[in-house]
């Protein structure tokens, strides 16, 4: 991704709209990049995958044919 610089060793994401940096936040051990300008959350390959792991452990009773998409708010996975 080109948009992407280290600091600090951690990889940093640019928003891909233009906002600048995003900020780290944790959800459930997966590391998420938060626009703070737009509120747009993105993941790397790999996070995404493993909060989807997650997402569908807790809605495994929520059946519904709905996917998950690169940007979804994850607003369900609360701590
Ligand atoms: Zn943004």
């Amino acid at each position: 991704m080109f948009w992407s610089k280290k600091v600090h060793g951690e990889k940093l994401l640019k928003c891909p709209r233009g906002h600048g940096y995003m900020r780290k936040l944790k959800k459930e051990n997966v590391l998420i990049d938060v626009c703070e300008v737009c509120g747009g959350m993105w993941l790397d390959d790999g996070e995404l995958q493993k909060l989807n792991a997650l997402a569908k452990k807790k809605f495994t009773k929520a059946k519904k044919a709905k996917k998950v998409k690169k940007k979804s708010k994850s607003k369900k996975v609360k701590r």
